[in-house]
């Protein structure tokens, strides 16, 4: 599955954050209840009203929605690359992210400390960005010291990692993430092997107060800024109204949602938010039993996409009998959608959409 490490500096709400999106109904949902692999790591349900809307049509008994993992990774503080705070422990743990969730808080409270002494989002993101960077900077000196003795050896991939370990440390010494680099197609799946931290994506959620959930304030219009200068995701979000709706069942959740003047809960757009920034989409598989959504990368074609289901799906894949999510909720279902024209039978090299409704078959 897809993990989004969720940093920040001490006191911004990361844990107020983490526990409410542990905790809702929907992370808890049938089938599948919260489960915690370590206290810092939960498994939650991606919501889709689509799927929803297909298990209505279906009669499915079960309804099973598509997961993401959050890791909440606490310790991040200035020095963390020296070694303060919990230091490498924690910068391991965003290593084996996909992408990260930087929690910044844009609310006062005199009550509660923050640790760089005033409230300056921007200031904070920088200050963590650093701390990434001079990490990221030392790992790339350590690794190339080793490659130089492999290359030595006559190791002839480490040539390619160093290529690609200098030119991040061409960039991060020009202070810039190793993000900032463009790497070729060719070169992405050893790029992203070399887990650098600042080359993964980054969501800035901003935590404010709750009467700015709906709006966002000043200081969370200054993190837009960044976010679309660096482009990162953005959502605006109240920790605070988050952890009690957590504590709410859906119904009360949306009655507490519409007194607040949000549409839906910040947990939900935090969740898609870090779906679209990892570049995920959905399709479904829709039957009487169960209607269940499953996560692939966008460009992901059939034979793959069967093969997040068991691997025996991608080994022996023949075909893949396919409806798009709008035929299907047109056609009110498989029969109608055919009778419309709508039903497709696609091989071997069909990139599938966003929202199909798929049945494989393979042999084996
Ligand atoms: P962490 O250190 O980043 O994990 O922060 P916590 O989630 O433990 O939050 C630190 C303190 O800030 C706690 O006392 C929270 O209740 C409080 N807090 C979190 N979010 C908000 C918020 O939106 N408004 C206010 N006033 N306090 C908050």
């Amino acid at each position: 599955g897809f993990r989004m490490g969720i940093v920040g500096l001490p006191n911004v709400g990361k844990s107020t954050l983490f526990n409410a999106l542990t905790r809702t109904a929907a992370a808890q949902a049938a089938n599948f209840p919260f489960c915690t692999i370590e206290p810092n790591v939960g498994d939650v349900a991606v919501p889709d009203a689509r799927l929803e809307k297909l298990a209505a049509i279906a009669g499915s008994k079960a309804i099973i929605p598509t997961r993401m993992t959050f890791v909440d990774i606490a310790g991040l503080v200035r020095g963390a690359s020296k070694g303060e705070g919990l230091g490498n422990q924690f910068l391991a743990n965003i290593r084996e992210c996909d992408a990260i969730a930087h929690v910044l808080r844009c609310f006062e409270d005199d009550d509660i400390t923050h640790v760089e002494g005033k409230i300056d989002p921007v200031a904070d993101a920088e200050t963590i960005e650093t701390e990434l960077m001079l990490s990221d900077l030392e790992s790339i000196e350590r690794r190339l010291a080793n490659l130089a003795r492999k290359i030595k050896g006559g190791d002839k991939d480490a040539g390619d990692q160093v290529r690609l370990l200098k030119l991040a440390q061409v960039a991060l010494e020009e202070g810039k993430p190793a993000r900032s680099v463009e790497v070729t197609e060719d070169d992405a799946r050893n790029w992203r092997l070399l887990q650098l931290l600042t080359s993964k994506p980054v969501l800035f959620v901003c935590n404010v107060e709750e009467s700015s959930a709906a709006n966002g304030n000043s200081q969370s219009a200054r993190v837009a800024e960044m976010a679309t200068k660096q482009g990162a995701g953005m959502v605006v979000i109240s920790a605070r109204i988050e952890e009690e709706i957590s504590q709410l069942d859906a119904e009360e959740a949306e009655m507490f949602l519409g007194e607040m003047g949000l549409e839906e809960a910040g947990l939900d757009r935090l969740i898609r938010a870090g779906y679209d920034l990892l570049g995920l989409q959905t399709y479904f598989t829709i039957g009487p039993k169960e209607a269940r959504a499953w996560t692939i990368k966008k460009g992901t074609l059939a034979p793959q996409a069967a093969g997040v289901i068991h691997g025996d799906f991608e080994k022996g894949f023949i075909r893949s009998e396919t409806i798009a999510y709008d035929d299907y909720i047109a056609g009110k279902g498989e029969a109608g959608a055919k009778e419309a024209g709508k039903f497709r039978v696609e091989g071997k090299t069909y990139e599938v959409k966003d929202g199909d409704v798929l049945h494989f078959l393979f042999s084996g």
